[in-house]
Formats: C-alpha cells, sequence, structure tokens
C-alpha cells in the first residue's frame, strides 16, 4: 500500500512502542502509590513529561496531558474562566470552532493563501477580547500561520489597555497538532500562552496529547478527582500513552531538519510529475503537505478508485469526510463548490519511500486520466 494520510493519523513508531511496553506490564503501577516501584513510574512519567515540555521550550510544570489534542483543545477554551469574548481563525480544526462556538466566538477570516487575514484580527480585537486562537499549521491545508506577527499584535493590544487602564487579559491559543514534527517549535518564539500538542499525528499513540499552559494562565479543571496534572484533569496518569509521546518527540525532534529536506524534495517531486493539476497549497504550507484540485472530477470517487490500487489520500479532515461534509477550510479560502469537490490532500509520512510517491503520481495520472475519459464518454 501507498499511504498518503499521514495528516489523518501515523503509525505508531517501533521505538515508541518499545519504549510503551514496559509500562504496560512490569511498571503498571499507580504514579501516585506510596511504594518504591510506584514512585519510579512516577519519575519515569515525570521525566517524559519533561522530554515534551523540553522540546518547546517549556517547563514539565506547564505541561497538562490530555486524552488528545481534542482534549486540549476544550481544555484551553471551555476551562478559561473567560468572562470576554473570543476570535479563532475560519479555518480551524473542528475541536478548536465547536469549542469556541460555543463561548460565542467570532471568526477571523483566512486570506485567499490560507493564511490568516491580520487587517481582519485587527479589526475585529476589541476590549473585550481575551482570547485568540490561531493553529500553528492547518490540518487541511498544512497553512503555517504567522503566530510570532500575532503575538506581537496582541502585545500591542496589551500595552494600549495598559495604558487606557483596561485589565482585561488577551490570550493567545494555537493548536500545533500537525506541526511538532515539521517545525522547530518555541513557546517563546512564537509567543502563545496556550498550545494544543498531539502525540497521535507524530507517530505516538492516539488518545494522548497536551496543553502547554504559560505561568500565571488560570483555567478551571476539566475533570475533578485525585488532583492529577496540576489539579486540571483529574484520573490516573496514562503512563505508557506520555512514555510513548515522549519518545516520538525525541525522535521526531533527531529527524526534523532531515525529514523537512526529505518532504519538500518528495513535494517537489509529486509536483512535477501532477504538474497539470492545479495546487491549492502553492505557499506557507508545511512541507509534507500537498492539496491538489482535479477540477470537473468527483474528489470522493477519486479516493475510492485509488483505494482500489491501494493508494490512501483524503479529501480534507478525516472527522469533516466521514460525514460527508464539505470542507470549510476549502470554503473560507475561495474555492467554489466544484473545486472544493475536486480535491484532494496527500499528507506524505515516514512509512513513503521516494519510489512509493514516483509509484503514487502514477497510478493517480492514470486514474485521473480514465476517469476523465469516462466522463467525456458518458
Ligand atoms: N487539531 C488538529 C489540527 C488536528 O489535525 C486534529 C486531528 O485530526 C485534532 C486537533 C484532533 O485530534 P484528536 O482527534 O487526536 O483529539
Amino acid at each position: 500500500m501507498i499511504y498518503l494520510d499521514h495528516a489523518a493519523a501515523t503509525p505508531v513508531s517501533d521505538k515508541v512502542l518499545e519504549a510503551m511496553k514496559p509500562y504496560f506490564g512490569a511498571e503498571f503501577f499507580n504514579p501516585s502509590a506510596a511504594y518504591l516501584p510506584a514512585k519510579k513510574v512516577s519519575a519515569d512519567y515525570e521525566a517524559a513529561k519533561g522530554v515534551i515540555a523540553h522540546a518547546i521550550g517549556a517547563k514539565t510544570s506547564d505541561l497538562i496531558i490530555t486524552a488528545g489534542a481534542t482534549e486540549a483543545n476544550n481544555l484551553a477554551f471551555t476551562c478559561l474562566s473567560l468572562d470576554g469574548s473570543m476570535l479563532y481563525l475560519e479555518t480551524e480544526h473542528d475541536s478548536v470552532r465547536r469549542a469556541a462556538e460555543a463561548y460565542g466566538g467570532e471568526a477571523i477570516k483566512a486570506l485567499p493563501t490560507g493564511l490568516i487575514d491580520l487587517d481582519d484580527l485587527k479589526s475585529k480585537i476589541t476590549d473585550e477580547t481575551e482570547l485568540i486562537s490561531v493553529s500553528l499549521a492547518n490540518n487541511e491545508l498544512g497553512t503555517i500561520q504567522p503566530l510570532a506577527e500575532i503575538a506581537g499584535i496582541i502585545r500591542d493590544v496589551k500595552f494600549d489597555r495598559l495604558k487606557r487602564g483596561i485589565k482585561r487579559p488577551l490570550l493567545l491559543h494555537s493548536d500545533a497538532s500537525q506541526a511538532l514534527n515539521l517545525l522547530d517549535i518555541s513557546v517563546a518564539r512564537l509567543g502563545v500562552d496556550l498550545l494544543t500538542l498531539n502525540a497521535a499525528k507524530v507517530y505516538g499513540p492516539k488518545g494522548v496529547g497536551a496543553l502547554y499552559v504559560a505561568h500565571g494562565v488560570k483555567l478551571k479543571p476539566l475533570t475533578v478527582g485525585g488532583g492529577q496534572e496540576n489539579g486540571l484533569r483529574s484520573g490516573t496518569e496514562n503512563v505508557p500513552g506520555v512514555i510513548g509521546f515522549a519518545k516520538a518527540v525525541e525522535l521526531a525532534k533527531e529527524h526534523l531538519n532531515g525529514n523537512r529536506k526529505k518532504y519538500a524534495n518528495w513535494r517537489k517531486l509529486l509536483l512535477s510529475e501532477l504538474k497539470d493539476y492545479e495546487l491549492v497549497n502553492k505557499k506557507h504550507s508545511l512541507d509534507n503537505f500537498v492539496v491538489l484540485m482535479f477540477e470537473g472530477l468527483d474528489a470522493e470517487r477519486l479516493i475510492y478508485l485509488l483505494e482500489e490500487k491501494e493508494v490512501y489520500v483524503a479529501t480534507g479532515a478525516a472527522c469533516a469526510a466521514s460525514k460527508g461534509k464539505k470542507s470549510h477550510v476549502l470554503k473560507a479560502i475561495g474555492l467554489t463548490d466544484a473545486q472544493i469537490a475536486g480535491s484532494l490532500r496527500l499528507t506524505m509520512g515516514e512509512t513513503n519511500t521516494e519510489e512509493q510517491i514516483k509509484e503514487a503520481a502514477r497510478i493517480i495520472n492514470e486514474i485521473v486520466k480514465a476517469e476523465k475519459e469516462r466522463l467525456k464518454n458518458a
């Protein structure tokens, strides 16, 4: 098979699985228990959190482990004691959009490039605005947003509020689910107060994520109980999951530059082989994302035809596609319904080889040609 849907899921790498295994067996102890073997597990858990925190330039105590990115995004939104308003980029993942909408959040426009419209952002920030959410990299286009620039705008607003004696805080949240293994992330450089991470997109286990919470940002608990995760998310720690997440992060860091170069080359290769079709994410994209428009064709049907050849691709976010919804992301950047209906997302990753990329391009060309022929004769 040729799997080109790494934005939807990544397989747990062998080294990650190996690191996790002892914690399902011999090291099964509850980290909160009082005896020595449990204390060792607790220390291993904290050390693993430390590896994840270090990878984004944060402290262990700044991380709240969650059951995935959806939960981390929900924690950021529902647990912030907001009495002001919030803004979110209209192309955000549904776990941000839905949470923001529940608070009456207002959408910030995206430009046709997929980048945030900074003028629209500036015009929508009022004295009531308390939270702004913009993902680091979009999950349908791979668009990398100018977070540091957004943080600069926020800094100016905060300075102005200070001068006018307005005490309302203004926080920046970013969902970095897609970016952790493709960008060098530093919370200080990005200027974020809250950052969502996702193990499942970086060859770690599913259902494991984290929310970075900057020092001084006050959240209400998501769950109450034993007081784990700084009292914000009670429940026995997912020790194997976090050990696996840390290993995945370690490997991602080790291979970051090599992988970026590799995907950039494969992207060029794929685009030269598929040059007859329009590229949607032309600029500012993660290196492993290719979104192509096959206008006049039905991408759902292409997915099915490609699947018959064991090539797995997507139309967009897996959760939206499975419900037959049209991509709100492609709509936001100005694609017509017909263009959206004919768009495919190919996301490369560690399961691929250069040979596979060439073979995938050959198969896509063959299927698209046959499909066009079929429609002509229909
Ligand atoms: N945020 C982004 C940008 C994503 O791509 C995803 C996964 O598709 C999520 C959040 C949700 O992650 P999970 O389903 O692992 O909670």
